[in-house]
């Protein structure tokens, strides 16, 4: 299943996904990623699936359901998908609805990925760090992908790209919310020259258990060096689109596996199908993980039975 939702997004509303990779294929491994860490390191691009299948699942959920955007995201990087333009283009001029992009921005420093995104509305690059040494610290990036390369790539989009660019900073306690690294960012930032910043905080469970949220001076800290900045350190509100699936086992293993449930969330799907016990079910049959994290619990697909 390529497309999914609408999931209620902290920035975009009532959102399509569209991942075009397979799972947990990126040219990152954040420390903080709600997917784990990543399978399927690579650069380079590829046609993973066929492109006509994919825009049909779009054409499913799409007819099935009200959005505010449609958003190529995934399990992964979406650039690394070779038919991203011709999907994005093609979706645009069927569908009539905004479209997202959501990306590491690792490859923008490619003349075609960047040609690809030039139909998209909104594109929402990852800006974590403002230096080499914590970029291979909180991205751990492909080995060719250096801070420079990448950070030239976002320069190079700004110049072209005629639609939104909405930065994202991931702010990780000890790691890059210190005066010293928020002024980094900045620096990194000012190059860019985004319309919006976000600043967001890891939220659900991340890929490295040590991975903490800011303490909210730190939060306050970086509100005040960045410019035009705005904070999401919440949990999202909302329910989740299932009208693609046809029951409630599917719907919550799909779902959490692209998107880690609060357990209140997963609970809610069942009933939304008349259902009841498949959560436990699906624990009690080492499908799905608990885990807490900041004081709630979410269910996420078990890994090792995928
Ligand atoms: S957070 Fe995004 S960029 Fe980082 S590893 Fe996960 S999918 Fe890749």
């Amino acid at each position: 299943m390529f497309a999914y939702g609408p999931v209620p997004s902290r920035r975009l509303g009532k959102s399509i996904g569209v991942s075009p990779i397979p799972a947990k294929t990126c040219s990152y491994s954040c420390v903080y990623c709600q997917l784990g860490r990543t399978d399927h390191m690579q650069i380079e691009r590829k046609s993973f699936s066929p492109k006509e299948d994919i825009f049909c699942d779009i054409e499913k959920v799409v007819n099935t359901s009200h959005a505010d955007f449609i958003t190529f995201a995934g399990d992964g990087e979406p650039t690394l998908c070779k038919d991203l333009g011709w999907l994005i283009e093609n979706t645009k001029n069927v569908f009539k609805l905004p479209i997202a992009v959501i990306t590491n921005g690792s490859l923008l420093y490619r003349e075609d990925v960047r040609e690809d995104l030039k139909n998209a509305d909104v594109v929402m690059p990852t800006l974590d760090v403002g230096n080499q040494a914590l970029f291979e610290i909180l991205n751990r990036p492909f080995k060719t992908v250096t801070f420079e390369k990448m950070l030239q790539g976002l320069i190079d989009f700004r110049q072209d790209f005629r639609g939104q660019i909405w930065s994202e900073v991931m702010l990780v306690s000890g790691i890059n919310d210190s005066v010293k690294e928020l002024n980094s960012i900045k620096d990194a930032l000012a190059r860019t020259r985004p319309d919006r910043v976000y600043i967001t905080t890891p939220v659900r469970p991340p890929a490295e258990n040590w991975v903490e949220s800011p303490d909210p001076q730190n939060i306050l800290l970086a509100e005040e060096i960045f410019e035009k900045v705005v904070s999401i350190t919440e949990q999202e509100t909302g329910d989740f689109g299932v009208m693609e699936f046809s029951n409630a086992r599917e719907a919550i293993l799909e779902i959490s596996a692209r998107h880690p449930l609060r357990v209140e969330q997963a609970l809610k799907i069942e009933r939304k199908f008349g259902e009841s016990g498949i959560v436990e079910q699906l624990v009690n049959q080492s499908l799905l993980d608990k885990r807490s994290y900041r004081n709630t619990v979410y269910v996420m697909p078990n890994k090792s039975r995928l």
